[in-house]
């Protein structure tokens, strides 16, 4: 029902019953029930259908919020909205990643999440979960296995910060940043309508987030979407994962802001020096627009396997990609429907994100809204 308000909003009693297959008493009593939760309220509206007009219901949700934290090897992006996704605040602050052990990064996210949270009380508002998004591998129970830019491996994420805020009565959830991109570009983004899209983070790592038939696909222990690390060139760069040409060190957002292709980088450097391309390539250099065909090109390559392999019907690039966009996404273009079988490559577009930075921290705030569509809801009062 939460869903279905969500999508429909405003609605009455018996569209719902209408849709759900609920009789009407039914959801009388569920609708109550939301109320008094305040995760829906009757608005003022009526509809006049066959001569007897209707109470209409939206979400609520203004006593709540979401949160989503993301950590990533040059920023934290902390962003919190209500249960209706209306943005309640976004934070960016500069975080030096791979310089810091995981347990300063946990000091450092408490850190904001505490801010976030005496934000929200200030607010009158009650947090409902916090999703942090990590850029590596994530398994199936929130633990951190391998975050290679981060120099991370096997850190209990969601339970050191649970105690480093001393055991909130909200959950906290770990997720992959790529898979909470493509939550938020589905349930925000400009191709929110799509079933099939695939988002590509921009950040010192690249990484997919793969939504397939409406849901999101992890696989057998989480780690699917592992885009970075399809080798592109056997005899290419070496990868912070240590392998060689893997795509993320051939066409990855070090490639682009560096002629050294490999971390370690200042972190801080990363955002100037992509401004810098992106200038450079508006004013003609030959040079920059040179590189980001080239670095395009071979974007485009690990697209086609990922066109050939699931056929989304968007490939959404995100982070630092985005500002580079118009002179990366030809290029990319033109390799994939080179190499992809399928006639217009599958229908495939590849299109910038308009979510910006932070796009994962929204997704981790996406997630907690979907567990209180799933029926995971707040207790009363
Ligand atoms: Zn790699």
């Amino acid at each position: 029902m939460l869903r279905f308000v969500r999508e429909h909003a405003p609605c009455s009693r018996a569209d719902i019953a209408a849709s759900t297959g609920l009789n009407k008493a039914t959801v009388s009593s569920l609708v109550a029930d939301l109320i008094e939760r305040g995760l829906m309220r009757e608005t003022g509206l009526t509809e006049n259908r066959v001569g007897r007009p209707a109470t209409m219901l939206v979400l609520d949700g203004s006593p709540y919020a979401a949160v989503g934290i993301e950590i990533n090897v040059d920023y934290l992006t902390a962003i919190a909205v209500d249960l209706s996704g209306r943005r309640l605040l976004t934070w960016r602050r500069t975080f030096a990643g791979p310089a810091v052990t995981s347990g300063q990064a946990v000091t450092a996210v408490a850190a904001l999440a505490r801010r976030v949270l005496t934000r929200m009380t200030k607010e009158a508002r009650r947090v409902l979960g916090l999703t942090v998004a990590v850029p590596g591998l994530v398994d199936l129970t929130g633990g951190v296995r391998i975050a290679p830019n981060l120099g991370w491996t096997d850190v209990d994420l969601a339970g050191d910060l649970g105690r480093a805020l001393r055991g909130p009565d909200f959950p906290i959830l770990v997720d992959n940043d790529a898979n909470l991109g493509a939550l938020a570009e589905h349930r925000f983004g400009s191709f929110g309508d799509t079933d099939n899209l695939v988002y590509v983070t921009g950040e010192a790592g690249t990484g997919a987030g793969v939504i397939m038939d409406g849901r999101l696909r992890r696989g057998g222990q989480g780690f699917s979407g592992e885009f970075g690390h399809i080798q592109i060139d056997p005899c290419g760069p070496t990868c912070g994962c240590g392998r060689p040409g893997c795509l993320e060190a051939v066409a990855g957002i070090a490639r682009v802001s560096t002629d050294k292709p490999v971390f370690p980088f200042s972190p801080a450097e990363i955002e100037p020096r992509i401004d810098e391309m992106a200038r450079l390539a508006a004013a003609g250099d030959r040079q920059a627009l040179n590189a980001l065909v080239g670095i395009g090109t071979d974007l485009g390559r690990g697209l086609a396997i990922l066109v050939n392999l699931l056929n989304p019907q968007a490939v959404v690039l995100g982070g630092h990609y985005v500002p580079l966009a118009s002179w990366l996404i030809p290029a990319a273009e033109a390799e994939v429907r080179r190499l992809v079988i399928a006639p217009d490559a599958g229908g495939c577009r590849i299109v910038a994100s308009g979510l910006g930075y932070g796009a994962a921290a929204l997704g981790g705030a996406a997630r907690v809204l979907d567990s209180v569509d799933s029926g995971r809801l707040p207790g009363r009062g």
